[in-house]
């Protein structure tokens, strides 16, 4: 069950503390107080764990301080929708918009190599109207031989250039802890010119101790990617993870499924799932259309395969994409061969808005 407090209650105001008083008084509950700093306000809620089905919505609406309670079920507490819950299913970050309703272009370089390759891809994005990006810097390989990422030697040349360039997030992901404290630090050197969405890849999705570390903190918003090997209630169980340790500004990333039915794409492609996890929680859904298929196939009719499945998840509502982009995909150092050119961005965008246009006239016919 979820008490969801009137804007701006303060934890030291007598209501709050009455409030607790009652609280502490319940039998066999726990309660944990998740606050979220608005621009204009402080909204706070009080998660209630253990036997909650004893406990009257009526009763606990006429606690001090309670202005709505919601009755969550079992699963996705946090995350998911639940029956008259109205929370929000969107957030901003840096002054752009996370939403179930919103959409954002995320195309870069799968790791980062040199400063000319990241400003050209910087320069293109920001020709092309866009203020997201992609940039790796710690790669987890398959093999230990294999370029592992610049880490955090590149991070203050790349903040750098994105500020240049009028990049307001980079998705980066991280493989460890010191990972974020790095992010953090290179961020403060250099005056936080751009802001970072931390990336957990497939291969983490359920390291738990990274999950908490990383929704412990909420000064950076999340991108998860969804495990390519287990079930999709596994990985919407793993975003909860970062929301119950406090951080709920957690972006849901498709990226294909890994198994030979997918032949001959890299993965097997899962943005069927875009609804679905957008029914399921109030989580903006991100594709991932370079993982999924992992090559430049060119279907008869033109387009590339990476197009396709792009325009396949953006017509289904996804939210963002996450694609792979390299001015010289040749000489890139991790996944080149998936990578689109930087004179595809052009088209790559309108076949974008083609496909969002397409999904938002089909959300009209059903909602007339
Ligand atoms: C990536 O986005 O660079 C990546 C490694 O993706 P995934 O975790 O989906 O394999
Ligand atoms: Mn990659």
């Amino acid at each position: 069950m979820i008490l969801i407090l009137a804007p701006n209650t303060q934890p030291d105001s007598p209501e709050f503390r009455q409030l607790a008083a009652q609280l502490d008084g319940l039998q066999g509950i726990t309660y944990r107080i998740h606050t979220e700093r608005g621009e204009e306000q402080t909204l706070t809620e009080i998660y209630l764990i253990g036997h909650t089905a004893a406990l009257s919505m009526e009763e606990m609406e006429s606690l001090p301080g309670v202005e709505r309670v919601v009755r969550v079920s079992e699963e996705y507490r946090i995350l998911g929708r639940h029956k008259d819950d109205n929370r929000p299913s969107h957030f901003e970050y840096n002054g752009v918009r996370f939403g179930q309703d919103s959409l954002n272009v995320f195309a870069g370089l799968c790791a980062v190599d040199v400063p000319e390759h990241v400003e050209a891809m910087m320069k293109a994005l920001r020709d092309n109207g866009q203020v997201c990006t992609r940039m790796g810097a710690y790669k987890p390989r398959t093999s230990p031989y294999a370029f592992q990422g610049h880490g955090k030697a590149c991070l203050p040349w790349v903040f750098e250039l994105a500020g240049k360039y009028g990049i307001k997030v980079i998705a980066m992901e991280v493989t460890h802890e010191s990972h974020v404290d790095e992010i953090r630090e290179a961020l403060r050197q250099t005056g936080n010119p751009t802001g970072v969405m931390l990336q957990i890849g497939t291969r983490n999705t359920q390291n738990f101790e990274l999950l908490k570390i990383v929704g412990r903190q909420q000064e950076f918003p999340v991108l998860l990617k969804r495990g390519f090997g287990i079930t999709l209630n596994e990985s919407l169980n793993a975003a909860e993870y970062l929301a119950s340790e406090g951080n709920r500004k957690v972006v849901f990333g498709l990226r294909g499924m890994k198994t030979n039915m997918g032949d001959p794409h890299r993965n097997l492609v899962d943005f069927a799932h875009v609804p679905t996890v957008k029914r399921l929680t109030r989580m903006p859904v991100c594709i991932d259309p370079s993982h999924s298929v992992g090559g430049r196939f060119r279907a008869p009719d033109g387009l590339l395969e990476v197009q396709h499945v792009t325009a396949q998840g953006v017509i289904a509502g996804a939210n963002m994409i996450l694609v792979d982009f390299h001015p010289h995909p040749s000489k890139a150092l991790v996944d080149g061969p998936q990578a689109l050119l930087l004179e595809e961005l052009p088209g790559f965008l309108e076949d974008v808005r083609i496909a969002r246009e397409a999904y938002e006239k089909r959300v009209k016919l059903a909602r007339p």
